[in-house]
């Protein structure tokens, strides 16, 4: 069946790059896609990197996997678009674009009379993700986070979704999987989710590194999630992990009470009791001290390494396995 994505075409056994434009209001956004149109029938896949600014891993590894996958060897269509939210990744921003100031990450699946990054959401959405057999989602650990790589997934209420999202999540290789327990909210799975999507996170690398080792750990898993998903048959390019999955929960976000400078006390990968003090915000006028405790008993999964922070910065956030 031929892949057709607004004017962008590939017939079967075929691959085709280019860009489409996204209509922001007051601005278009150019966003890059690869199409790669199996010679057998299997699922549509579609992959976004860039969907966050600074978070390099993702948006290289998406490039290099569409680079490296040829129709030959796919069953089903392939999307990929390695850069999602051109404004924010472009702009050198972190998690929010300089257009609006919004996370699209919290605002999926996003508003075509929006504002620019409600706009960008709803253009991913109605072109890439809706009617997708799985989406993945790639990110990293910014500029100013500390991260262990891990797969995110969320439980629907959808016994044969959760389901899928759970063993999409496993086939990735990493071992920290870690579920959220209800599909709310705007992050692009979670919103994927509430449209029948099976989809997951995959969070890889932090402090904006361009590894190329890095980068290959995600190309790794994204081969094994491709076999998993029978996209793609046996390949020299696929690694067993080496590493067993274990199932997490995600148990609390830690945000900033107010502006200053943030010490942390406690940092990813260290063990917390919910109340502990996890780190001081000094106010850099008078050195007043907030104190800030941990939300919850678990693991920091990742932590801000940035010295200044405002009300809202996320801190840090906690996961507790789940056995
Ligand atoms: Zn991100």
């Amino acid at each position: 069946m031929t892949l057709t994505i607004g004017a962008l075409r590939a017939e079967p056994g075929r691959k085709t790059r280019g860009s489409l434009s996204a209509d922001l209001g007051s601005t278009t956004a150019e966003v890059p896609l690869i199409l790669v149109n199996g010679s057998r029938p299997g699922p549509r896949v579609v992959i976004t990197g860039g969907v966050h600014g600074g978070e390099f891993i993702g948006v290289d590894a998406a490039t290099r996997l569409a680079g490296l996958l040829e129709p030959e060897e796919v069953a089903g269509q392939l999307v990929i678009c390695p850069v999602a939210n051109p404004p924010a990744v472009y702009g050198g921003r972190l998690n929010i674009s300089p257009l609006d100031g919004v996370n699209i990450n919290r605002v999926f699946p996003g508003d075509k009379d929006g504002g620019p990054s409600d706009r960008m959401a709803a253009w991913l959405f109605e072109h890439l993700i809706d009617g997708a057999d799985a989406y993945v989602d790639l990110h990293s650990g910014g500029i100013d986070q500390y991260l262990l790589d891990f797969v995110g997934y969320r439980l629907t209420g959808d016994d044969a979704l959760d389901a899928k999202n759970r063993a999409m999540a496993h086939a990735v290789g990493y071992e920290l999987v870690i579920f959220g327990t209800s599909a709310d909210g705007g992050n692009s799975h979670a919103a994927a989710n509430r449209q029948g999507v099976p989809a997951i996170l995959v969070e890889t690398g932090q402090l904006g590194d361009r590894d190329p080792a890095t980068v290959r750990r995600l190309l790794d898993a994204l081969y094994r999630l491709l076999r998993h998903l029978g996209a793609i048959e046996a390949s020299e390019h696929i690694k067993q992990p080496t590493v067993q999955p274990r199932d997490w929960i995600w148990t609390g976000d830690v945000e900033s009470p107010a502006a200053g400078l943030w010490y942390p006390d406690a940092v990813t990968g260290d063990e917390v009791t919910e109340g502990q003090t996890i780190g001081r915000i000094i106010d850099p006028a008078d050195g007043a001290e907030h104190k800030v405790a941990a939300v919850s008993t678990g693991m920091i999964i990742y932590n801000m390494s940035g010295l200044t922070v405002r009300p809202g910065t996320h801190l840090a956030a906690i996961a507790t396995p789940h056995d």
